[in-house]
């Protein structure tokens, strides 16, 4: 029987993972793919930042387990590990007040410098990690995207190195960590190593951490195969597209799944009610308390569409605005749910301003709400200009909550649009990054669902029954594990 130290041990990097931070969806995945991994036999463990806003009910618990200093060029920076074990999975924070000790979690001035020093420490912390077998790094976007350039460039010839190979999983291509071209020397320590130099200048002023970590991981994933795909093309690839196309042989794409256990209406203390595909009738119940709860009018038949995400360009804000006075013309309830620039928080406060009776939105981070919005809802606005995977509109599927997503990228992945012929589906789609043919898919599944109940009762068991959870996924990149080992 093998012991635990002869298994093959992943050390999976990110620098945010549920239940300790979580901004959107690297949190959810990294909070749930290394429990997947684990079932597949690897020896997974997990390696964050300690950053401040983990809640002081993790903090307290954690082990000290080693502190030292190593060269951040010519720095010499503290290295904290603290270890915490939560559900079977190993934890290792990184403790260095200077760069984790903040308020929130991204956006300093130097960021760059913080997230260089966390892609360090993590190659550092491997020989201290007791009992384990490390035979793969995976990173995960720009903030770890430096772990697998250090991993060559500095930790070469050393033995428990030299038999690492190292992956790296694009989440979001459009965080790259660019920066001055003055951090590869003063801060990465690289500038006298040609290969480097080459790798991660994008221009003679400006190097890309994340451009780093696609020239130098062994093999590249990203979160969905349509997005794989996608990404070779310069309208996605953000101008890293012909590394794509060139590494293409090594280029995997996996679409996400979501913590089924987290995420299940049948057990989710957050609801007022709950409910399955078999026994829904929680749901109204879920819709009742959210009407309720937004002073909105409490009305079955009237239809609630939810959006829940960050307010960006991705997430093809452009397009609602062009339509929202149109849209809510119809006999229907909007709620949005998100952060994100300035400008589409003033224009969704301004549309709320404009419709009292229809329109509410909340501009915080709140996990137990964006529950009950998928609970309560009956459809969420989910119209990307781009999506790798995206996590909501599989989340609000499991919740009965039928998605009208532009296709693309995971959306185009995930969710089946509904077919007036054969009646499956279970969702709405449309294809080009237009406001108008949103517009009508959106007012055709209000059609829909105002005259054809049984229809929609059929859609909403479709999309509740499919499978969301890691156990495709994790089988893929099991074999994705076994090539990179080859
Ligand atoms: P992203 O591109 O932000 O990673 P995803 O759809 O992959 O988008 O994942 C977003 C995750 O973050 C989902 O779990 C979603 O419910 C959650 N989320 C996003 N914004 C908020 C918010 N304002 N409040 C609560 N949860 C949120």
């Amino acid at each position: 029987m093998a012991t635990k130290n002869e298994k093959i041990g992943v050390l999976f990097a990110s620098f945010e993972a549920m239940p300790f931070l979580k901004t959107g969806g690297l949190g959810d995945v990294a909070g749930s793919l290394p429990k997947a991994l684990k079932k597949e036999g690897y020896d997974v463990r997990v390696v964050l930042p300690k950053v401040s806003c983990i809640p002081d009910k993790y903090k307290s618990k954690m082990k000290h387990i080693k502190d030292f200093y190593f060269p951040l060029s010519w720095r010499s920076v503290y290295c904290g590990i603290e270890e915490y074990t939560l559900k079977g999975i190993t934890y290792y924070f990184i403790d260095n007040e200077y760069y984790f000790r903040r308020d929130g979690i991204y956006g300093y001035f130097d960021d760059g410098e913080r997230m260089a020093y966390f892609s360090k420490a993590i190659c550092e912390i491997i020989p201290y990690i007791p009992n384990f077998n490390c035979r793969i790094l995976h990173c995960n976007d720009w903030h770890t995207a430096l772990a697998p350039v250090f991993l060559r460039e500095c930790y070469r010839n050393q033995p428990i190195y030299d038999r690492i190979r190292s992956i790296f999983t694009v989440h979001n291509i459009k965080f790259q960590g660019q920066m001055s071209d003055y951090v590869l020397g003063d801060i990465l320590g690289l500038s006298q190593i040609p290969a480097a130099n080459a790798q991660l200048h994008i221009n003679h002023d400006t190097i890309n951490f994340m451009k780093g970590a696609l020239s130098y991981s062994d093999l590249i994933s990203t979160v969905s195969p349509s997005y794989a795909q996608e990404i070779q093309n310069p309208f996605y690839g953000e101008h890293l597209e012909r590394i794509f196309q060139r590494r293409w042989s090594s280029l995997w794409g996996i679409l996400n799944g979501i913590d089924t256990e987290f995420f299940n209406p049948e057990k989710d203390k957050a609801l007022t009610a709950n409910y399955s595909a078999d026994y829904i009738s929680g749901k109204s119940a879920c819709k009742k308390a959210l009407q309720n709860e937004f002073c909105l009018e409490e009305d079955e038949d009237i239809p609630i569409i939810i959006m829940v995400g960050r307010l960006t360009q991705q997430k093809g804000l452009d397009l609602v605005a062009c339509i929202l006075d149109e849209l809510l013309n119809e006999r229907m309830q909007l709620i949005v749910l998100g952060t994100g620039d300035q400008e589409y928080e003033w224009m969704l406060k301004n549309a709320e301003y404009r419709h009292p009776d229809k329109m509410r939105v909340c501009l915080n981070f709140d996990e137990a709400l964006s529950h009950r919005m998928y609970a309560g809802a009956d459809m969420l606005l989910m119209p990307s200009l781009f999506e790798p995977c995206g996590l909501t509109q599989m989340i609000s599927m499991r919740y009965g909550t039928l998605p009208i997503v532009r296709q693309t990228g995971g959306l185009r992945d995930s969710v089946s649009c509904y077919n007036e012929y054969t009646g499956e589906g279970t969702g709405f789609g449309f294809n080009n990054y237009n406001a108008h043919e949103l517009l009508y898919t959106t007012k055709n599944a209000m059609a829909l669902y105002h005259s054809h109940k049984d229809i929609w009762e059929a859609l909403m068991h479709q999309a509740m029954t499919q499978d969301f959870s890691w156990d495709n996924a994790a089988k893929t990149y099991d074999d994705m594990y076994k090539e990179v080992l080859k």
